[in-house]
């Protein structure tokens, strides 16, 4: 799951992007608010959710929630904002955002916002399952047999993206697009290793691996699993 974040302030941008890519998110930091424009209108089907800084040099969070409704009504926005009376806190309702997190805040309070609203978005559960592999993102846990299975940040996020397109082919340009951040070099050949490695842990010795290749296209995890 892909995150956009607009802030100004490095070391807030810091402590969200660190926290959030620990929960297995891939996150796009815009330092003003022309690049986070930008990025948003670009990227839009990428994201998941978009988190904006109220305050911004240039362009500033309102007007960006704006633009991005315009084209996009199921995005969730959450407003990052120092303001704090009801006043401008109704505003940036009206402008369309879902929520606001007055700052100061907790990285564990911002990280529950996100995960509620992901969680009302049509067709979006929080636990998975294949077989008798089991996924709960909101604990971070994945089982297989009742047993925990130990992977690493980029492991999670891929697995949690195929589950939630079980019984769809996950094409590679839409995994990139979703599983790694907007750095990601193009080496297409990153996914593969990635797969491999999760083939490595959950897959059961000798029998056919639970994600399927399709060639040429991309992986899939059948509904039958
Ligand atoms: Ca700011």
């Amino acid at each position: 799951m892909r995150i956009l974040l607009v802030e100004d302030e490095t070391s807030i941008a810091n402590f969200i992007k660190e926290g959030l890519e620990e929960e297995g998110f891939a996150v796009d930091v815009a330092d003003n608010g022309k690049s986070g424009m930008q990025m948003a209108i670009d990227n839009m089907t990428e994201y998941d959710v978009i988190l904006l800084d109220w305050m911004l040099p240039g362009v500033n969070g309102i007007e960006i929630c704006r633009a991005v409704r315009k084209e996009n009504n199921e995005i969730p926005v959450i407003f990052l904002t120092a303001k704090d009376t009801t006043d401008d806190a109704v505003f940036g309702l009206e402008a369309g955002a879902n929520d606001y997190i007055r700052k100061p805040f907790a990285f564990e309070e911002l990280l529950a916002r996100i995960r509620v609203l992901m969680r009302s978005k049509p067709g979006d559960g929080t636990t998975f399952h294949c077989g008798d592999i089991e996924m709960d993102v909101e604990s971070h846990r994945v089982t297989k047999k009742g047993k925990n299975i130990e992977l690493t940040q980029k492991e999670f996020s891929l697995l949690e993206f195929l589950l939630r397109n079980k019984g769809k082919v996950s094409r590679r340009t839409r995994i990139i697009e979703k599983v790694w951040d907007i750095h990601f070099d193009y080496d297409n050949s990153v996914i593969d290793v990635y797969i491999n490695f999760l083939r490595k842990k959950l897959d059961e010795q000798g029998a056919e691996s639970f994600i399927e290749t399709i060639r040429g296209v991309g992986y899939r995890i059948n509904n039958d699993k």
